[in-house]
């Protein structure tokens, strides 16, 4: 593959979250010099704050490209796994759990099988669940539940454990890690590009925007002249962990706009909230009370339990309806952010695609 001697590194790839870190680690496993620039830590940020759903029927309700390529990325989970955890020689817990949309009404139910059939007009497979099978697969979701669609391929990835791995991966793999450094600008054109780190200025052949929902405050230029950045801005969400018997919640419940979840050693996740507050990070209890209250009707096991943890996150929301992934006109420069509610299923295929581009480019 062709190098650029006479720069700092092959790439720098600004943001370490689940995007930048996984195109990071790949790209030097490929043999590519690589920085990678976090204006925190590695994981500080969504990446690390998601439930770690990888669930394509909570999330598409119709055909489109978006969906497809959201398969694609769940199809190459358990590879992308292995291979992280390959290098990094830490474990990532990843199970194929599958996950359950209940019903309360038969207004409700009727309209789950109308859309459960479109999915999987679409690639996403499911069954339906009569009252009997629901609770026989999930004896912990409430009594009255009438029925759900099951959906069996889907998976969960416990978010935290998967950015810890990646981070190892990444120096294993020779990255060069530089944490606590803000990337404020690029200058990039069709043979280079350069970033200001701080007071620090470094030269790469090719550039990856990968900030999650900070990722148009960075300011850009291409061939000298100043290039707006699509908007990316944070979607708040809550998140709360209780602590169940290991084994008591096999599949991922959901109920509209409320999920609960188990790890392998108990630990359950609930959620969630969407809020559009900005960067603010304060827990608010009203809104942790909520979560608390749908979660335990879903599930009354939960009913009078405290919470073990409660967190927030901001998932990097833009104005279009897919993520921006790709390189800015014939620039050195290529854009990965806006995966909003999905960006730990989209990693697979966004590193896929960002690492083919960048390196048909150096060829
Ligand atoms: C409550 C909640 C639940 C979620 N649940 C799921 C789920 O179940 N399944 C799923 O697939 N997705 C889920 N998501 C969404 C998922 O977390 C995000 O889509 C994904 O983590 C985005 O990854 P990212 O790498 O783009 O951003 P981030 O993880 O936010 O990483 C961006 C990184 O860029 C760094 N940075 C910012 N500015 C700069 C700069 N100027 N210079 C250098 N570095 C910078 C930050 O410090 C950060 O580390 C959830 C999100 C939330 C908030």
């Amino acid at each position: 593959m062709a190098r650029r001697p006479d720069t700092d590194y092959d790439v720098i790839i600004v943001g370490g979250g689940v995007i930048g870190a996984s195109i990071a680690w790949r790209l030097a496993r490929n043999h590519l010099r690589v920085l990678l620039a976090d204006a925190r830590a590695i994981g500080s940020e969504a990446s690390t704050a998601a439930a770690g759903m990888l669930a394509p029927g909570g999330e598409f309700d119709q055909p489109s490209p978006m969906l497809d390529f959201a398969i694609g990325s769940l199809g190459r989970y358990q590879n992308f796994v292995a291979e992280i955890e390959a290098d990094s020689g830490l474990p990532i817990e990843f199970r194929r759990t599958s996950a359950i949309q209940i019903a309360l009404t038969h207004t409700e139910l009727e309209s789950l099988i109308v859309r459960a059939a479109l999915q999987r007009t679409a690639g996403i497979p499911s069954t339906v669940l009569t009252k009997d099978q629901l609770h026989a697969l999930a004896p912990l979701v409430r009594s009255d539940a009438i029925g759900a669609v099951h959906y069996a391929n889907e998976a969960i990835v416990d978010a935290a454990g998967l950015m810890t791995a990646l981070r190892a991966a990444c120096l294993a793999r020779g990255v060069t890690v530089e944490e606590q450094s803000r990337v404020t600008s690029i200058a990039a054109t069709r043979t280079s590009t350069r970033a200001l780190l701080g007071d620090k200025s470094i030269d790469a052949a090719s550039a990856v925007i990968s900030a999650g929902a900070w990722s148009s405050g960075i300011n850009v230029t291409i061939d000298h002249h100043p290039y707006p950045l699509p908007r990316s801005y944070p979607m708040k969400g809550h998140l709360l962990g209780y602590r169940l018997p290991a084994g008591s919640i096999a599949a991922t419940i959901r109920h509209d706009h409320t999920y609960v979840l188990q790890r392998a050693d108990g630990f359950s996740i609930a959620g969630s909230s969407t809020e559009d507050a900005g960067f603010d990070r304060t827990i608010d209890p009203k809104i942790v009370a909520d979560i608390a209250v749908r979660a335990s009707s879903l599930l009354p096991a939960l009913r009078g339990l405290q919470p073990e943890s409660v967190w927030i996150g901001f998932r990097p929301a833009t104005d279009t309806p897919a993520p921006n992934i790709g390189r800015v006109h014939s620039s050195r420069l290529w854009l990965a952010y806006g995966h909003y509610r999905n960006g730990v299923l989209l990693a697979p295929a966004t590193c896929d695609q960002v690492c083919r581009e960048i390196s048909a480019a150096l060829e």
